[in-house]
């Protein structure tokens, strides 16, 4: 037994060396003449660089009276001349996947030979992007009842830090797991940390908000009143959110153990079982290796000794740039060499399931630790994230949505079941589905919504924007079924920063039908956006169940799903799922997988 396990490390060891000798010699040879650059990065692009939004008019506040001067100012212009308006708020580089942070039409990698994608609809004569960047200060903090004031432009690293230096704690499990969003994105979006049926995401801690209406006018909102339970989880469709009162708590350390590496024979009641120990479980599963990892955080008195955990996502650039070459390598050819298949599935378990929640400062996983909780639940990459290193060309391919947990044995169940019967490859791309936890809400357009005990179902996988616009990412029909199966069977609510633009476009599964009060908050919106000034276009041709684009290679770039062949690019065929006839999905034709 031993003895295999050392020839088959032996064997990996030599099939890693072939792969990174491979990729060394194919990268001298002809890797920098053949390097696609991205799209260059506007003012106003997706972190991914997927995409970037076109605007007429740029604002960049630094308070709310700066914000709200500006905005009456645009729309008294735009009135006076008979001009319609469209305004969204976002950053510089945005982590929505979607066109949602887009006033008008997009540029995209997937049809850079456009230049510039019409966006649904007339287009507003005036389109306005504002950047809240500027907007990043703590504004009061009152330290008696763990409370502080702050602007909707600070990101969740900064609002760790804030809590830090005034003494207090993020309530575990608040706040996303990555710290680069910002704290309007997070709230409007309704994203998510894990916390079964406990407060587990911004809103639960929201007190109070301050927001620009479409008038121009600053209004101030509880969280408890009808404009706070719209605006939370609300996109943004209300107006501009500038300022947000967070109920924080007293300081505290966080321990974190892990299940490592488990087999996923049981999963299902496995983790029905962690979840009812551990509310705040963090769930890695990789369904073509068969295992899971878990993570389970539990917040622990201050006074209990840290053991020096540190978190960190961070790829330095020449890691990202060696790490892109083999992605779309692999991602290019249909037949991929066994040296560079297993190089992959080293490189994918690596960032999935042998990846820890935090590690020693030598870089090594740490199983169980407790380190200080503003620590220990969100991690920042800033200009180290993977997908920053320009050269490598990296992306994430991001789907996920939200269902009641009581669903997800079943969900679990045809998971496997498609994975068995239309997945021949070797390994999914570097990346995982993530299982997370949370509970049901009272806000009006929050994935969250009417619903009693929540998971989060996220699929996220790396795909190469070099290589993608013609072959999309690689065994890209497991995550269209998937993303289909999830939406139409299991009615999961798409998160409203992630997805693609198909998910809230479907034609047969409508994502406003599946939120009770849908009707509610669009009745709320005729009073105080009459006129549909902060209405991104993709929400209007969702709402109108106007069809996606369906021409050739939409479903490469998430516009469509596909239908016919074209819609897949040369050499992919669209084509039924063996496990589940009734959703179809482009097929790399002649591929291992
Ligand atoms: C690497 C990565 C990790 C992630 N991790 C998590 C996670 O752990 N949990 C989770 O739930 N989600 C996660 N997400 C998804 C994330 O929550 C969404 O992408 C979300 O859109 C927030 O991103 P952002 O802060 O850049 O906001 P943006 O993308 O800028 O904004 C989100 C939406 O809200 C609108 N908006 C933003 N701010 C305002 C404002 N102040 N007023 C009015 N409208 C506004 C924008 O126009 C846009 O439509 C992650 C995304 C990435 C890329």
């Amino acid at each position: 037994m031993g003895a295999a396990v050392g020839d088959q490390r032996a064997r990996r060891r030599a099939a890693v060396a072939a792969a990174t000798a491979l990729l060394a010699a194919w990268w001298c040879c002809c890797a920098a003449a053949q390097v696609v650059k991205p799209t260059p990065r506007q003012a106003y692009g997706a972190a991914y660089g997927h995409m970037a939004c076109q605007a007429s008019v740029l604002i960049e506040p630094n308070s709310t009276e700066q914000l709200a001067a500006a905005l009456k100012s645009h729309l008294a212009a735009a009135a006076a001349a008979g001009k319609s308006v469209k305004v969204r708020a976002t950053h510089k580089f945005f982590h929505s996947t979607t066109a949602f942070a887009c006033p008008s039409n997009t540029t995209n990698i997937f049809t850079p030979e456009a230049g510039s994608r019409p966006a649904f609809g007339a287009g507003p004569d005036l389109s306005v992007g504002v950047l809240l960047g500027g907007m990043d200060r703590v504004l009061s903090t009152d330290p008696a009842i763990h409370t502080m004031r702050v602007q909707a432009g600070m990101t969740v690293r900064q609002l760790l830090e804030a809590a830090t230096a005034a003494g207090m704690s993020v309530p575990l499990g608040t706040v996303p797991a990555f710290a680069d969003l910002m704290l309007g994105g997070v709230l409007l979006t309704g994203a998510h940390g894990s916390n079964y049926k406990g407060k587990s995401n911004l809103g639960d801690i929201l007190k109070e908000i301050t927001w620009v209406d479409a008038t121009g006018t600053t209004r101030t909102s509880a969280r408890d009143s009808p404009e706070g339970r719209a605006l939370a989880g609300g996109l943004g469709l209300l107006g501009i959110v500038s300022e947000l009162t967070l109920q924080l708590a007293p300081p505290s350390n966080t321990r974190f153990e892990t299940v490592w590496q488990s087999g996923d024979e049981d999963i299902a009641s496995d983790i029905l079982e962690l979840v009812a120990r551990s509310p705040r479980a963090l769930v890695v599963w990789r369904p073509d290796m068969h295992k899971y990892t878990a993570v389970l955080l539990s917040e622990v008195p201050a006074s209990e000794p840290t053991t020096g955990a540190t978190q960190t996502i961070e790829l330095p650039k020449l890691v990202a740039s060696g790490f892109g070459t083999m992605v779309r390598t692999w991602e290019e050819m249909a037949r991929p060499p066994y040296v560079l298949e297993e190089a992959m599935c080293i490189a994918s378990k690596e960032v999935s399931i042998s990846h820890g929640w935090a590690s020693n400062l030598r870089g090594r996983p740490l199983k169980n630790g407790v380190g200080p909780t503003n620590e220990m639940q969100s991690v920042s990459c800033g200009d180290q994230c993977a997908w920053e290193a320009e050269i490598a060309n990296l992306a994430m391919w991001d789907t996920h949505f939200t269902t009641e947990l009581w669903k997800l044995p079943d969900w679990i169940a045809d998971v496997k079941k498609l994975m068995a019967e239309d997945f021949t490859g070797r390994c999914l791309p570097p990346g995982y589905f993530w299982l997370r936890f949370g509970d049901g809400n009272g806000d009006l357009l929050s994935p969250a919504s009417g619903l009693n005990g929540t998971v989060n179902l996220q699929l996220s996988f790396m795909t190469s924007k070099a290589s993608a616009p013609q072959w999309g990412i690689k065994h890209g029909h497991i995550l269209e079924t998937l993303e289909q199966l999830t939406l139409c069977k299991y009615k999961g609510r798409p998160h409203w920063g992630k997805n693609h633009e198909r998910t809230y476009t479907h034609p047969n599964c409508s994502v406003p039908e599946l939120y009770p009060r849908f009707g509610e908050f669009l009745a709320m919106r005729s009073k105080l956006d009459p006129a549909r000034v902060f209405e991104p276009p993709l929400f209007a041709q969702m709402l109108a169940r106007a069809p996606p684009r369906y021409g050739p290679r939409c479903a490469l770039s998430g516009e469509c799903f596909c239908r016919e062949d074209k819609h897949c690019g040369p050499g992919r065929a669209c084509v039924p799922s063996a496990a589940f006839p009734e959703y179809r999905a482009c097929r790399r034709v002649g591929a291992t997988g």
